[in-house]
Order: structure tokens, then sequence, then C-alpha cells
């Protein structure tokens, strides 16, 4: 009988924005240790699409740790010593099992005050622990930013092929097959890489409608026709300010490496010309008020530039400074991060009238603090499941307050609110509004685009702004479209195989 193979899952992940003044600590990551990995069992999360295939292959899954933080700032240099070491160390005690392949699970976009490029650091240690034969799968958000320094440790990836993203199990359950391949076949892999200096946003991101979701359907076909064993189209997030941020296409075949990078060419050359028609429309907050005023319908004011699932602080309380500025006198639904006024609805109790002052606890530069009479209608522990999932949100104590027409979710913590999970886990139906604020650029469509009659995307600033030459860049390569309009594109292929 053959010895059954082992495969270590490691789990670490964090998305940043490079733009949010607040330094992200160890004490942001949600980590789960061995077994208590196995909570993420049947979720769609890249885990619970991985176990299953690695169970049919009659396979060992070796669980070490599962570190997980919600989009935030850069993470702080001892917050990176102390993670980076607890990672290595559950990694170490796995390795010491005996295992034949590594599964990490990564996002990409991670960024600490002392390492710039966090994944290729955990990668290229992981491989000196492993040794250079064991096969290495990675798996990562669009949004990653993959390195030079990941492509040379690992010998497959696969990347998610949605966006809003739905499809991290399905990820999972492509790189678990993957690896399993690796692990079991003569295979002889080759990965080319194309980048592309451009940095992208906008509606044309959306997979299912947009011309992003084109060029993926084509990366798609190659892995589903068998000419690729994955590929894959990486925008990176543009709030990661790096070295290595850009767009790359990624073409992964079985020896043949000619192939893989006339096709990684292939796709990279059809995004170029179509970078400015991936980039944003804006109005301005005066307009969109005004208009809003005007609309029958519902309609829905995107704040992408306080997007906390990009990495956002989520107290900007410009959108509802524009309401009362404006006028704007039907009802209103907003979410905002502010510790201090959640404690003080919560000592103050339901039904009481609270002076507080709402937004700009984490970034009053950006967003000076307003002042707020308000009614305490609800208070919640702030607990709740996102909507695709089905993971934990913890957002601490919160309180729902009323300001005259307007109704605000106050929270103690950042956290992703590009659903409506945590309105409802608050008493709260958007359709019961005449105005709904979302800080995400994007939701999937059935959450608000189904059913608003406009979605106003709003040129206000953030450390998430899609008005992306007004962030300040200071460390990723230049030139990069749209910070340079001189950018230009010359398709050159790499080829990575070990
Ligand atoms: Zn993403």
């Amino acid at each position: 009988m053959t010895k059954q193979k082992k495969v270590l899952i490691i789990d670490c992940r964090q998305e940043v924005s490079s733009f949010n003044p607040l330094p992200s600590q160890y004490e942001n990551f949600h980590i789960e240790r061995g077994d208590e990995m196995m909570a993420q069992e049947g979720l769609n999360v890249e885990f619970g699409g991985a176990l299953p295939v690695f169970r049919a292959a009659g396979m060992e899954p070796v669980l070490t740790i599962a570190a997980r933080a919600s989009s935030a700032g850069v993470l702080s240099a001892e917050g990176w010593k102390r993670l980076s070491t607890e990672v290595m160390d559950a990694a170490a005690a796995g390795v010491k099992r005996g295992i034949d392949g590594v599964y990490f699970i990564m996002h990409g976009a991670m960024g600490a005050e002392n390492e710039l490029d966090p994944e290729g650091w955990l990668l290229a240690e992981t491989r000196k622990l492993i040794g250079p034969s064991v096969p290495m799968v990675v798996s990562l958000d669009l949004h990653g930013i993959l390195t030079d320094r990941m492509l040379k440790q690992v010998n497959g990836l696969t990347i998610y092929h949605t966006y809003p993203h739905v499809d991290f199990a399905d990820t999972g359950e492509r790189a678990a097959k993957l690896l399993v391949r690796l692990m079991t076949e003569n295979i002889k892999p080759v990965i080319a890489r194309v980048v592309i200096p451009a940095l992208v946003r906008g509606h044309e991101l959306i997979t299912k409608t947009g011309f992003y979701g084109d060029l993926i359907r084509e990366a798609q076909r190659l892995e589903r026709d068998g000419t690729a064993l994955a590929a894959g189209v990486m925008i990176g997030n543009p709030f990661t300010d790096v070295p290595e941020l850009c767009s790359q296409v990624l073409v992964m075949t079985d020896g043949a490496e000619a192939t893989a990078k006339a096709e990684a060419i292939r796709i990279a050359e059809e995004f170029w010309p179509q970078r400015r028609r991936m980039q944003s429309t804006f109005l301005t907050l005066e307009r969109a008020v005004a208009q809003a005023a005007t609309i029958n319908g519902p309609v829905l004011f995107t704040d992408a530039a306080d997007a906390t699932s990009s990495g956002a602080t989520g107290d900007s309380n410009l959108i509802l400074k524009g309401l009362v500025r404006g006028g704007y006198r039907k009802r209103a639904l907003a979410q905002i991060v502010d510790a201090p006024a959640a404690a003080a609805a919560h000592k103050a109790g339901v039904g009481a009238t609270i002076k507080v002052t709402l937004g700009g606890t984490i970034d009053p530069k950006r967003f000076p603090p307003m002042p707020v009479t308000a009614r305490v209608k609800l208070l919640s522990d702030g607990e709740s499941r996102f909507e695709t999932m089905q993971i934990g949100i913890s957002a601490g104590p919160t309180a729902v307050l009323e300001i005259d027409n307007l109704t605000v979710v106050v929270f103690t913590r950042t956290i992703g609110l590009f659903d409506r999970a945590m309105y409802y886990a608050n008493g709260l139906n958007p359709k019961d509004f005449d105005l709904i604020v979302m800080k995400s650029p994007h939701a999937e469509h059935h959450m608000y685009d189904a059913w608003v009659e406009k979605n106003f995307n709003i040129d206000i600033p953030g450390a998430t702004s899609n008005n992306l030459p007004t962030l300040g860049h200071t460390i990723c390569a230049r030139p990069m479209f749209p910070l340079d309009e001189d950018a230009t594109f010359k398709p050159i292929a790499v080829a990575y195989s070990r």
C-alpha cells in the first residue's frame, strides 16, 4: 500500500490601502489554528472548495494556520513581525509531519511598513522549509499583486475569475485540483507573466457585464479547453502602493512555454487599448444630491473612496454632510465607523437623544467630525455574516442613530461593507429608504443595482478614491496609467518554471 499523501494548507491574507493613515496591527487578524480551520468547511471560501478535492484524492490535509484581516491600512512593522513569525512557526510544525504538497491561500495585496512584498516573503520562507521539489500552489484574489519573488517559489496558481467576487470556493477547488495533478502526474509547469503598466477601476470591471469579464472568460476558456492548466487576469489593488503594483496576465501550461507566452501576450494586448474605458466615471456630490432629490425611485450613492473592503477607514462623513448641506429631505440610510459615537449610544440606551460627532475618528484630516443630535433607535453587538461567503463579521458595539431624515448605522470597528449584511443585522431593509449609501465600489447586482433607479458614483476624497491620479502614489513603478498619461506598453512575457 502506498503511503497517504499529505497536503500542507496555510492561509494568510489581507488587502491594504497605503492611503489609509491608520496602520493595521496584529490584532486586526482573526486567527484559526490547526483544527480550528475546519470552521471554514463547506463555506464559500477557498479552503471550503479545496478540502473535498484533497479528500476525494485520498490525501490528508495538514492544517496549520488561517490568518485573515479585514482590509485596512498598511500593517505595522511590529504587527508583521509577530504575524509572520506565527505563520512560519505553524508552517514549520506542519512540515515536520512530512508533507508532499503545499496549498497557500492568499489575497495578494498585503503590505507592511518594513516589508512591501509580504506574500513573497512568506512563499520564499515556506519554500526554504519544504525544499526545492515539493509542489506548492497559491491562490489569489484578482486584486492581488503577484510579484516576481512569489512566482519564483510556486509551481502553480489559481486566481479569482469574478468581480464582485463570488468564486472563492471555486478558486480553492481549482487550486486543489491543480496541486493534486502536480503531486500525482508528471507535469512540467511553466507560468508566463505579462505585466501591463495600468491601474483600472469602474463598471467595466464587473465581470458579468464589463469588458474585463470578456478577458477573464478568455482565460477561463484556456483553462477549460486544456490549452492552459491555469490562467487569469489580475488588476492589483490600485490602493496598495508597492513596487510591483500593476495589472498582469498569467498563463500556466504543462511544458508549453511558447504557448503560455503567446496566450498571455494576446490577452494583455487586448487589455491595454481598453485601459481608458476601464476607469471610473464620477459625479460631484452636489450634483448627485440635487438630482437624487428629484428622482422618484430609490437611489444608491456609491462611496468608493471609503471602501472598507479595499482598505479605507470607513469613517467618511462626506456624503452625510453633502445631504445636509444640499437640503435632502427624503429618507436616507448610511453606515459609518465611529467608536466613540457607538459607545455614547450604548451608554445612553435605546430611545435616548445624544449629541455626538460622526466620522473622522480615524482620518480627521480628510473627514472633519460632524456634530449631530441623534436619537438612539437600536443597539446591537455588531455580529453578522457576509451575504456571499457566510463568514462572520464583528463590527463591535453598534448603534442605529436617527438624525432627522438620516438613519445611520454606527460601528465600533472597520469592517467590509460591500453587501447588505450589516443593514439587515441591525433591523434595516435598504428597500425602505429613498437613498442608500454603500461604502464599496460595487455590490452584486441583486443587492442594489437590480432595483435602484440610479447608482451615483460620487467623486469625493478617501483612501480608496477611484479617482486614482488624486491619491498620490510614490512607490509603484512609473510610468503607470492613469497616474501617467504617457505610459506605454511593450508586451514582454517572462516564463517561470521550477
Ligand atoms: Zn478583491
